[in-house]
């Protein structure tokens, strides 16, 4: 069985590695000043001239681009080749706002595709399995992205899409399925789906879950692990980029390996905008190094994240991002406190409840009210009220040691939250709808 995609580029060494990179910025920063007047204008405001960038070392001289460029410049702003040139849009699914279109060359199409075979093999896929696509097909790049990898690798590919869950249970036993890719929402979901059906995970052929697109977190991975006897591999990635497989775990579980021949990445403080030192947590910035359609420079991705350079058991040498905390937009502010929901989500996981949960923020009287509803799993139910109540306090007490602010926890009877087969909503703000 291989043990990677494209071993040469995937074990280069360090100074390999840079030499790559080097030699493509230099490229690709001459490519856009030529092709992008958008960003053009944004070099020369900052007073930066492609003959000023000489390697990655001078990344920092080069302006940011942020979402709000993405979208000052829909649709064509920020295109790199011509139209002629391109074979493929998609889109951003939308989750903080209005969509945001990228451009393929047929070039950028191959190398995103490739990205994604690398992510497959790192989680033990070869010509051998039968690789089980269930992110959606369509705008979304989950889809495209991982079954045009799973061709790369030679899996026999199931084109599921998302959704209609009872089919791809039926196809994923009838065809003997052995890779599973989907958000892990969805994955917790097809597991929860298996117990109902009395179908035990030792009845299924999967052996791994390429599972992204979302936060999640460890005790995530632990549940679905257990519930669907599998190893999980994360995998990120963003629209913008291309897609997913722009970074990918290996069999360490430890972090994804950037695919660092293709993406440079950067952590910077998201107030100053100044660079930090490795291992320092703050928002993730990317530059592609050689998509031409859509080659964006310093991308800043709003991904709270670290990046760590160390020896992975795996051989592969790319550096490594942590998983990412989730994006500084959806940092929730309490009452003047910080909270993530991946940090509910682990002490709701940590106590035995279900991944099925939902936060709901409000404003009353000027002052924050913080809910967290969770659904107990058909073991836990008890129709004896003061048995739910003394859960509740206890689960109540736990969050506020975590998250310094204490929410007011419901237990809701089993499946009353609705699941999802994309990403999953976690989060009702409702005081944005009083601003
Ligand atoms: P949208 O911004 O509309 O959700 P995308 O589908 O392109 O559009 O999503 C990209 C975003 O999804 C990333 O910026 C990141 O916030 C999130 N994401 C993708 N993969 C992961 C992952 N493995 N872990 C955490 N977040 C992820
Ligand atoms: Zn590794």
């Amino acid at each position: 069985m291989p043990k990677y995609f494209q071993p040469e580029i995937e074990t280069a060494s360090r100074e390999q590695l840079l030499e790559i990179q080097n030699r493509k910025i230099v490229e690709q920063v001459r490519h856009v000043y030529d092709h992008v007047p958008y960003y053009r204008a944004l070099m020369q405001q900052k007073g930066v001239t492609p003959e000023d960038i000489h390697g990655v070392e001078d990344i920092h001289l080069l302006p940011f681009l942020t979402k709000a460029d993405l979208r000052d410049s829909y649709p064509y702003g920020l295109l790199g080749a011509d139209l002629k040139d391109c074979v493929r849009i998609h889109s951003t699914s939308g989750t903080t706002g209005k969509r945001v279109v990228a451009f393929y060359t047929k070039e950028d199409v191959d190398l995103w595709e490739d990205c994604c075979a690398r992510a497959i093999v790192a989680a033990g896929g070869s010509d051998e399995d039968v690789c089980q696509v269930c992110y959606g097909y369509g705008l979304f790049t989950g889809g495209f992205g991982l079954h045009g990898g799973a061709h790369k690798v030679g899996c026999l590919t199931l084109p599921m899409s998302s959704g209609n869950t009872a089919r791809q249970i039926q196809f994923m036993m009838d065809l003997h399925s052995t890779i599973l890719c989907c958000t892990p929402s969805y994955a917790a979901y097809i597991g929860e789906s298996l117990a109902e059906q009395g179908i035990r995970p030792e009845d299924n052929c999967l052996k791994a879950g390429i599972f992204g697109a979302e936060p999640w977190t460890e005790e995530m991975r632990r549940s679905i692990e257990q519930s669907l006897g599998i190893h999980a591999y994360d995998i990120y990635g963003l629209t913008e980029l291309g897609g997913p497989g722009v970074a990918f775990e290996c069999e360490a579980q430890s972090g994804m390996h950037i695919n660092e021949d293709h993406f440079y990445a950067e952590i910077i403080d998201p107030d100053t905008g100044e660079v930090l030192p490795e291992g320092e947590k703050g928002e993730l910035v990317f530059t592609s190094l050689d998509k031409r359609a859509f080659p964006l420079l310093r991308y800043r991705t709003r991904d709270i994240c670290m990046l760590k350079r160390e020896q992975c058991p795996c051989g592969r040498t790319h550096i490594k991002m942590c998983k990412p905390m989730g994006r500084s937009d959806d940092m929730l502010i309490i009452r003047g406190v910080n909270v993530f929901p991946s940090q509910i989500e682990a002490v709701l996981l940590s106590e035995g409840y279900s991944p099925n949960y939902q936060i709901v923020v409000d404003r009353v009287n000027n002052t924050d009210t913080f809910d967290v509803n969770v659904e107990l799993t058909a073991g836990q139910f008890s129709d004896k009220v003061s048995e739910t109540q003394a859960r509740e306090k206890a689960l109540e007490a736990a969050l506020r040691t975590m998250l310094g602010i204490g929410p007011k926890v419901h237990l809701v009877t089993p499946q009353t939250i609705a699941r999802s087969e994309g990403k999953a909503v976690r989060v009702i703000d409702r005081r944005k709808l009083h601003d």
